[in-house]
C-alpha cells in the first residue's frame, strides 16, 4: 500500500489513482496514465490555477516594487547631483564684471573697485 499524494488515504500500489479523490498515483505517473479531465479533482486544478495567479502576482508586484525603488534611488541621485552642484557654483570665487579681480564666493561688491557684483545664484 501507498499512501495518496492528494488525500493521503491508502491505496493499492498497482492502482493508478486514487478511489477515494481520484488523484493520480505514482504508478499511474509511471505508466503514464492520463487523468480524464472530467474527474480530475477540481481542487487540484484550483491550486494550481490559484498557484500561478499567485505566482504572476507576486512578479509583478516585485517588478513594480523594484521600478519604484530605482526610479527613488534616480531621483535622490539628481537631487545630490544638483546640492552638489549648486555647492559648487556658491563656493566658486567670483570675479568683479569691471575691473576682474576675483573676489571670494559671497562678495555683493568688488573687494578691489566697489563695483557691485551680480549675482545670478
Ligand atoms: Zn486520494
Ligand atoms: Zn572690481
Amino acid at each position: 500500500m501507498v499512501k495518496c499524494r492528494g488525500c493521503g488515504d491508502e491505496v493499492s500500489e498497482k492502482a493508478y489513482f486514487c478511489p477515494r479523490c481520484g488523484l493520480r498515483t505514482e504508478a499511474g505517473e509511471e505508466a503514464g496514465a492520463k487523468t480524464p479531465i472530467s474527474t480530475r479533482p477540481g481542487w487540484e486544478r484550483d491550486i494550481e490555477t490559484a498557484l500561478s495567479n499567485a505566482t504572476k502576482l507576486m512578479e509583478d508586484a516585485f517588478e513594480a516594487a523594484k521600478k519604484g525603488l530605482q526610479r527613488a534611488a534616480d531621483e535622490i541621485e539628481v537631487e545630490v547631483e544638483k546640492a552638489r552642484d549648486w555647492d559648487t557654483k556658491r563656493s566658486a570665487p567670483v570675479y568683479c564684471p569691471k575691473c576682474g579681480s576675483k573676489n571670494p564666493s559671497d562678495s555683493q561688491y568688488c573687494t578691489a573697485c566697489g563695483k557691485e557684483i551680480p549675482r545670478d545664484l
